[in-house]
């Protein structure tokens, strides 16, 4: 499972909304527990650096990837997820998708995907990896009304 403040969450709906016709990307921060569940506490956009096909693809700029690590390093938040925009298509992940995710191995990651048509958020589900299967299975995605900041 993974818990978003509402508040939080409606900031990552309007970068991919901004973005649109483009996938855009970022970074979830926040903390886990021993069952892999996620609450995130903030997030950090990520340049995409794939321009030939923006539309349907992202690589996150590995510049922003280590800015947020250095930010975070020493706190107690961690990078737990990502975040991307699917532009007129489904909220599902794509083969493309499982396969960068095979390739970085972050199994303990979860892979928010956004669906955003006409530009207008339509929907969004967050995926785990199942490394021995090559395979995503979807997560609960709960939005959490109360403020992200934690005490
Ligand atoms: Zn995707």
């Amino acid at each position: 499972m993974i818990k978003i403040p509402a508040s939080l969450l409606r900031q990552i709906y309007d970068h991919t909304e901004q973005s649109y016709p483009y996938e855009c990307c970022g970074l979830l921060i926040g903390t886990s527990d021993e069952d892999k569940n996620h609450s995130v506490h903030a997030f950090r956009q990520c340049k995409n650096l794939n321009t030939e096909r923006a539309r349907d693809r992202y690589l996150m700029d590995p510049v922003d990837y280590l800015r947020a690590t250095r930010e975070f390093e020493n706190g107690p938040w961690d990078i737990i997820g990502v975040y991307h925009s699917h532009p007129d298509h489904p909220s599902r992940a794509s083969q493309t998708d499982t396969d960068r995710a095979m390739e970085i191995m972050a199994t303990a990651w979860s892979y928010v995907i956004v669906s955003v048509q006409n530009g207008t958020v339509a929907g969004a589900q967050s995926w785990v990896l199942n490394e021995s299967e090559r395979k995503f299975y979807e997560e609960p995605l709960v939005s959490v009304p109360e403020e992200g900041e934690s005490k």
